[in-house]
């Protein structure tokens, strides 16, 4: 094939990729953006396929064979509740696989006659840099939501110093790499360096602040696919890599406005940690007030406007079908039913809209955060499914918690609150909720499947 209709191929894909960003901007349309895209990866592979400048055919079987395996292995036997985890370590795979691209073409580079590209040294050094930071970075993270590694603040005295020191090594080697492309070795040390700034940067960010980190890095990790795409001269990666890039910085900037962060502050300020908020037995002392199913039935039968707020734990207990069939039992009985989504909740950017799809909730129903808050001095009942820190009142109330001026669903300015959950553990960022001790709140207690479902039943023989 021509480089020219290689080309004219790796055009009509990227314009594909744009389209299918554009679908999947709404949910009516994602469905069509995700196959537009889907398409466009074809055509790319395709096109590389027919690219016989590129690599053997004996090459490509065997990364896709062993890529294969993996991701497969993987897929099987990855839960639903560890996806965020999944999403870390696949950003981590995408800087690793810019920095062993970009690594093996300046191998190749310094062992033929003449000496590389300026514009291949530069998108080398920018690989290794990017590429090694993410893989790293992306790792800690993983390690941090599997609980490998504390999810607390981890940082030591000298923390930043060292960081900016750090810094300034990759930066001269990475000077180094475009001024002297034949020590290839100044590349190694690159990526060295880079690997441990990657792992400092991820260590100190704790609790509440690591979804921000998440998008970042899968932003970082398009960036280095953009580089290698430079290294290359491959046009398509060049574009993938610039998309992945630039809409992981989108949702970075959303994920940190839906945690009121700034960026330097979740990376550099050691913030989200698990502590402040009170001890718990001065929190909940005494004021508790544990419900049945049978009680919340009939509430919610008196109920005009009920809103459902689900987070983390209805993902834990896959409570997501018993849900919808609450939903419809309600909306069946003329109660006007409404879903309020918080941005972050769950444990990665749009958990809880993917569950709730899975199990057919109409869009309609969802509401943002934005939308929704204003209603809830209106809604006679908000049912509270595995939500903790997002609805933390103490995000408003109290500077020093970990969730601080964190935008959170107001569900305590409704008429009555059902939480449910299975004890007064904390959530996420560590901390003891008021919300549960509230005069107009009523803890359901017990597995968010096994309660729903009894809800269910229970409004049944009503
Ligand atoms: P939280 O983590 O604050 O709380 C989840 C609650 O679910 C827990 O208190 C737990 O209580 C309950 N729970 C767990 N299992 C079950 C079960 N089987 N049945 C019923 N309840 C259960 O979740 P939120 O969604 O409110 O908040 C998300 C938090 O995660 C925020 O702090 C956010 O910053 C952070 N985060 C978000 C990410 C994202 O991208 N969305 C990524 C990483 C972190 P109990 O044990 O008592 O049942």
């Amino acid at each position: 094939m021509s480089l020219s209709a290689i080309n004219l191929a790796y055009l009509a894909a990227s314009l594909l990729f744009l389209f299918g960003l554009k679908g999947l901007t709404h949910p009516r349309t994602a469905v069509r953006g995700n196959l537009l895209g889907a398409l466009g990866m074809l055509l790319a592979i395709v096109a590389t396929l027919l690219d016989r400048r590129i690599l053997s055919y004996q090459m490509i079987l065997a990364g896709f064979v062993a890529g294969a395996a993996v991701g497969t292995i993987l897929a099987l036997r990855i839960q639903m509740t560890a996806m965020p985890q999944m999403v870390a370590v696949l950003n981590g795979f995408g800087g690793g696989a810019s920095v062993l691209v970009a690594g093996a073409a300046l191998v190749e580079a310094v062992h033929l006659p003449g000496s590389p590209g300026l514009q291949m040294r530069i998108a080398t050094a920018a690989s290794g840099l990017i590429g090694g930071l993410t893989f790293w970075g992306s790792l800690v993270a993983f390690g941090k939501l599997q609980g490998v590694v504390s999810e607390r603040v981890l940082t030591f005295p000298g923390h930043r110093a060292v960081n900016l020191l750090l810094a300034a090594v990759a930066v001269a080697l990475g000077i180094l790499v475009v001024l002297d492309p034949g020590q290839v070795s100044s590349y190694w040390l690159l990526i060295a360096a880079a690997s441990v700034i990657g792992v400092l940067l991820v260590l100190p960010v704790g609790g509440a602040d690591m979804p921000v980190v998440v998008a970042l890095l899968n932003s970082y990790s398009g960036l280095a696919a953009a580089a290698t795409g430079f290294v290359l001269s491959n046009n398509v990666l060049i574009i993938a890599g610039s998309l992945v890039g630039a809409s992981g910085l989108i949702l970075t900037g959303i994920m940190c406005r839906a945690m009121n962060r700034s960026l330097s502050n979740v990376l550099f300020g050691g913030g989200g940690g698990g502590a402040g908020g009170g001890p718990a037995d001065e929190v909940y002392g005494g004021k508790v007030r544990s419900t049945s199913a049978d009680e919340v039935a009939m509430l919610l039968e008196g109920a005009r406007r009920v809103v459902i707020v689900p987070g983390y734990g209805m993902a834990v207990a896959q409570a997501q079908h018993p849900i919808q069939d609450l939903a419809s039992a309600l909306g069946a009985r003329d109660v006007e039913v409404e879903f309020g989504i918080h941005p972050v909740a769950g444990r990665m950017p749009g958990h809880m809209n993917v569950l709730l799809a899975e199990a057919n909730v109409p869009y309609e129903q969802l509401r943002d955060m934005d939308e929704v808050n204003p209603t809830f001095q209106e809604t006679d009942v908000v049912l509270v499914i595995g939500a903790n820190d997002v609805v933390n009142p103490v995000a408003r109330t109290d500077p020093s918690s970990p969730i601080a001026g964190m935008p959170i669903l107001d569900v305590d300015k409704a008429r009555s609150v059902v939480v449910i959950k299975r004890s007064l553990s904390p959530g996420f960022a560590g901390i003891p909720n008021p919300l549960f001790a509230d005069e107009r709140t009523l803890m359901l207690f017990g597995d968010g499947k096994k309660a729903v479902l009894d809800l269910v039943e229970a409004l049944k023989e009503s």
